[in-house]
């Protein structure tokens, strides 16, 4: 009986000890992985961002470009996710492309207003 009660006592220990190594060799940071965290969710919005925000007028679906154009730049930056281009042209046919694939532009809406929220941008 006592040889298996040192067995025991014996297990517990080396259980802490792992634990303390695990503990050493992982050690990370909690802000370095919020921040890396936060830079991940950021790309993802960009990527996700059709870059267009649909209001309803006279009963009607409308798709709006969010992209502006701050005053004495020639750059458009989305007011969602943040993205610049200079690139006028391709914003028009992003927004054509949103035009024509409705279903999928209110899938996408919906997916960047819950990345947005999380953000804190809306
Ligand atoms: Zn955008």
């Amino acid at each position: 009986m006592v040889d298996m009660q040192w067995d025991w006592i014996g297990w517990v220990v080396a259980a802490i000890a792992t634990m303390f190594a695990i503990r050493g060799s992982i050690r990370f940071d909690i802000n370095e992985w919020l921040k890396d965290r936060r830079r991940r969710q950021e790309e993802q919005l960009e990527n996700l961002c059709p870059h267009i925000s649909v209001f309803k007028k006279d009963g009607k679906f409308v798709i709006r470009s969010t992209y502006i154009s701050p005053p004495g730049t020639e750059a458009w930056q989305c007011q969602m996710c943040g993205h610049v281009t200079y690139d006028g042209h391709a914003i028009e046919q992003g927004q054509r492309y949103w035009a024509e694939n409705p279903d999928e532009l209110m899938k996408r809406n919906k997916r960047i207003k819950k990345l947005a929220r999380k953000l804190g941008r809306i």
